[in-house]
């Protein structure tokens, strides 16, 4: 049996770092990675990367068709998602190249395979012909990430009815789809599919569109999306979804009409990875879906780790990342050290982009100011709509709390404040820091200015 000091179970970011840093720290690693996937896991192969791959061709579209804004005579012919697709694919070969070059750097070892606990140092390694072989990790780390949730009456069907993963796949530009959930996954798509001509509704069953933000946020990407004729129902909850002659027929709770659309994405959510990997074997133990880790990301235990989306918390790949890093020097050096949910950027990168840091409501002690129509140079010749920008400042010390931006590049905007943040600025420190002219991150300076 082969034999690792640590082997890692899930090759997505989370796992992948904690690889590699594993490595450089002198360890033997070994990943096991299901094969449906390479390695780089949800975020690379059904993501974060194809879903911006496709958002840059909706960014250069959206461009094309509106070539007379800026003086241009461009022609936009129809969107077609099948080469699009080829384009997707080659961005991701690349990625997964880049990966495989670092890999082989880090000497890691990679075993394709489903991956299952045989006791508490074993990992069985699984293939889809039934074959089987065993390793041993002194330590063992669970990222195995998250899958999509499915509605319990509107089961995925890959052509009606879709996960976001199937979403990918997809060649056909619908005539009409309806977005189930307006977090950001689902605020992703719709503009996507919006740009590319699709007639969007996206339902939310809570009051406002990223519901976990400032709702004063949401109510601004929701005017974003509606001056764009993206339809958003806030506080509708769907009851029923039937797929009819070809189409799909959704009822809402409390509303006599139904609506009739030809496909539905279902965006409400992701849930961690724990069946079938044989938990019991281990005795690791599960609190409310996810695997329970301490503050040092170790189980119950004391060998085996969890990091990334298998252990619940903000599911986003930065923050998976960066908790690889952590959870290996955890394990190396006896430290504890884990990621603050505060201080992980939270982004949408839809058209307008939204992007968070830090405290998202006022509380004792921390209070709020809002920019929401101050137009800067930059706005007015990239001809976009002003950025919205609210700060959540300690109202003794000034100190930045939190942010968040809706606006054109407010996923790279966030990182100014996100520095505040994690290190505690004041208003006056983020305010004496010169801002370049004309760009869209003056218009966080303009705001910490008009702080009052
Ligand atoms: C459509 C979409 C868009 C997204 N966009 C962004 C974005 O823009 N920015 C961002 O930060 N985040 C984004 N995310 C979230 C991000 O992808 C995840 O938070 C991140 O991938 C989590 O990393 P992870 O390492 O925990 O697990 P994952 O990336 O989920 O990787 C885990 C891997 O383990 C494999 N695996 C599972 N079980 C086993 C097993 N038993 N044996 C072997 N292998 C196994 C899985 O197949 C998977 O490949 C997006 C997610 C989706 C679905």
């Amino acid at each position: 049996m082969q034999s690792f000091d640590v082997v890692v179970i899930g090759g997505g970011p989370g796992g992948m770092t904690a690889a590699m840093t594993l490595n450089q720290l002198g360890k033997t690693v070994a990943i096991v990675q299901a094969e449906h996937d390479s390695i780089g896991g949800v975020c690379l192969n059904r993501g974060c990367m194809p879903t911006k791959s496709l958002l840059k061709a909706a960014t250069a579209y959206r461009y094309a068709k509106q070539g007379d804004k800026y003086g241009l005579n461009l022609s936009a012919e129809k969107v077609d998602l099948q080469r699009l697709r080829t384009i997707v694919d080659t961005d991701l070969d690349a990625l997964r190249g880049m990966i495989a070059g670092m890999m082989g750097q880090a000497q890691v070892e990679v075993f394709y395979g489903f991956g299952s606990f045989q006791s508490a140092h074993e990992v069985m390694i699984s293939q889809a012909d039934g074959s089987s072989q065993v390793i041993r990790g002194e330590q063992i780390v669970i990222s195995t990430g998250s899958e999509t949730v499915e509605l319990p009456f509107a089961p995925f069907d890959g052509q009606h009815i879709l996960s976001s993963d199937q979403m990918l796949q997809n060649t056909e530009i619908p005539e009409k789809l309806l977005i189930i959930g307006g977090g950001a996954i689902g605020c992703e798509f719709a503009t996507l599919y919006h740009t590319f001509g699709s007639e969007v509704t996206v339902v939310e069953a809570l009051p406002t569109l990223l519901p976990r933000e400032d709702q004063e946020a949401g109510r601004a990407l929701q005017q974003a999306f509606e001056a764009q004729n993206i339809t958003v129902k806030t506080g509708v909850k769907v009851e029923q979804i039937k797929v009819e002659g070809g189409k799909v027929r959704v009822k809402f709770d409390g509303i006599d009409t139904a609506e009739v659309v030809d496909m539905v994405l279902i965006g409400v959510g992701r849930r961690p990875i724990i069946d079938n990997l044989n938990l019991d074997a281990a005795g690791v133990v599960i609190e409310r879906g996810a695997v329970k880790v301490n503050s040092a990301m170790q189980t119950n235990v004391p060998h085996i780790y969890a990091v990334g989306d298998v252990s619940g918390g903000v599911m986003l790949a930065h923050a998976a990342e960066v908790a690889g890093q952590m959870l290996a020097k955890n394990m190396v050096e006896g430290t504890s050290v884990s990621l603050a949910d505060g201080a992980i950027p939270r982004v949408a990168f839809s058209h307008p982009e939204v992007a968070g840091i830090g405290a998202s409501k006022e509380s004792d002690g921390i209070r709020s100011f809002t920019m929401s129509v101050v137009p800067n140079g930059r706005s007015v010749v990239d001809k976009v709509a002003p950025a919205f920008v609210k700060l959540f400042v300690e109202e003794e010390s000034s100190v930045v709390a939190g942010g968040i931006i809706v606006g054109e590049a407010a996923t790279e905007m966030i990182h100014e404040l996100a520095l505040a943040v994690e290190n505690r600025l004041t208003l006056e420190q983020v305010g004496k820091t010169v801002h370049a002219h004309p760009t869209h991150s003056a218009n966080v300076a303009t705001a910490v200015h008009m702080f009052r």
